[in-house]
């Protein structure tokens, strides 16, 4: 079965523009998750589970004999940014939009359900988990803590994601480490506010944030080797409020952090946190830090990256193998840091706007090999004469 009749394919391009047109941010997937319910049901899976860690849904398919539980792995959020685009199903929803692809993701992972009702697996089973909140990188964990996964252990998960950049259809790989860990910091400055004639009576934090500013970003020159990249993004700078007659008392700086390991992140979020506490003893400033939206490194196991390779062979596709890895993360790293997998990259188009850009729209035409991709990974682990 290495194509899809029109009738399915014609289904999951309205199922696309009708999720690109209804774009629900992380944690609040609700209609989102009965309208992927209500598709998935008509199929009949074994199992049709839902509410797992938030709004997520798992259907499961069951082969006839005993074997391998293959986990296939989509997101279910869009972004809090708006659409510039203008389509007949453009966003409906002001300032939320499918800007990731997610909407693409879903109708690739769906159109699994008519291939695995009609000729389900020999053995094992195919779990098809529509995850949700993967843009604030909480979903997969939230998933994995939920009593109703533990009663559907994988053996193997997998998951792709579109990019922009590369040709439409073609398929990107990498062993070990496929997409980088990162963590969003966020540290407060606490000194005290006085009017601004005696600034000497208070103590303001503003020298202290563009020290700290200043030394967290080089910190990567400074503590890590070149072969290990590592990067800091300064996001979001403030102190006291536009008033000048105050000199203020508090101040917030924010960054991003990432590097391809998670060791080395690890290393990065140590170093960090004793400069920031040097300069702010040294400014008599009490601060305090807290880490957000962490994603651990998305690290592919060698023989599944194989079998995606001759899948994707077997289907015509270009396969690109990719010397370093991408800096971006995904929430599957918790996934496949704890079950074999792998997660691939999917090409968009040369020309298409980058992920988050809100000029952005998924391309209908590499639904259908995203579909058959996952299919031909599943029958090479689950069916016999494969
Ligand atoms: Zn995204
Ligand atoms: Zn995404």
């Amino acid at each position: 079965m290495d194509s899809m009749t029109k009738k399915y394919r014609d289904a999951l391009i309205a199922m696309r523009q009708h999720l690109h047109q209804h774009p629900e941010i992380a944690h609040h997937e609700e209609k989102t998750a009965a309208y992927i319910r209500d598709f998935l049901k008509p199929f009949e899976p074994d199992r049709l589970l839902y509410g797992i860690g938030g709004h997520g849904i798992a259907a499961i398919f069951r082969g006839k004999n005993e074997g391998p539980a293959v986990l296939i792995r989509c997101e279910l959020d869009a972004l809090p940014i708006r659409e510039e685009n203008h389509l007949s199903y453009s966003s409906s929803i002001e300032g939320n939009a499918h800007l990731c692809g997610h909407d693409g993701h879903m109708a690739m992972v769906a159109g699994l359900a008519p291939l695995l009702s009609v000729s389900p697996p020999d053995n094992g089973s195919v779990i098809l988990l529509f995850q949700p909140a993967e843009e604030t990188g909480e979903g997969a964990a939230m998933v994995l803590d939920d009593e109703q996964f533990a009663t559907m252990e994988p053996d193997y998960v997998f998951a792709l994601h579109n990019l922009p950049g590369y040709e439409e259809g073609s398929i990107i790989t990498r062993k070990g480490i496929f997409a980088s860990a990162s963590k969003g910091l966020i540290i407060t400055l606490e000194g005290a506010s006085s009017h601004a004639a005696h600034p000497e009576g208070g103590n303001n934090p503003a020298t202290a944030a563009a020290l700290i500013l200043q030394s967290v970003q080089s910190i990567p020159q400074r503590s890590v080797a070149m072969h290990e990249a590592a990067l800091v993004t300064p996001i979001h700078i403030r102190v006291g409020h536009p008033a000048f007659g105050t000199s203020p008392g508090e101040g917030v700086v924010m960054f991003t952090i990432r590097a391809h390991s998670n060791e080395v992140l690890e290393q990065m979020e140590k170093e960090i946190l004793q400069q920031v506490s040097n300069i702010a003893r040294a400014h008599r400033l009490s601060h305090h830090y807290e880490w957000t939206e962490p994603f651990e490194a998305v690290v592919n196991d060698e023989a599944c990256v194989d079998m995606i390779r001759q899948s994707a062979k077997a289907l015509g596709l270009e396969v690109i193998s990719k010397d370093i890895p991408f800096s971006w993360s995904e929430d599957f790293g918790v996934f496949t840091n704890r079950f074999r997998g792998a997660l691939f990259g999917i090409g968009a188009g040369k020309e298409l706007p980058q992920l988050h850009n809100g000029r952005y729209d998924f391309p209908d035409d590499i639904l259908e090999k995203g579909t058959m991709m996952f299919y031909r990974i599943i029958d090479t682990l689950l069916n016999n004469d494969s």
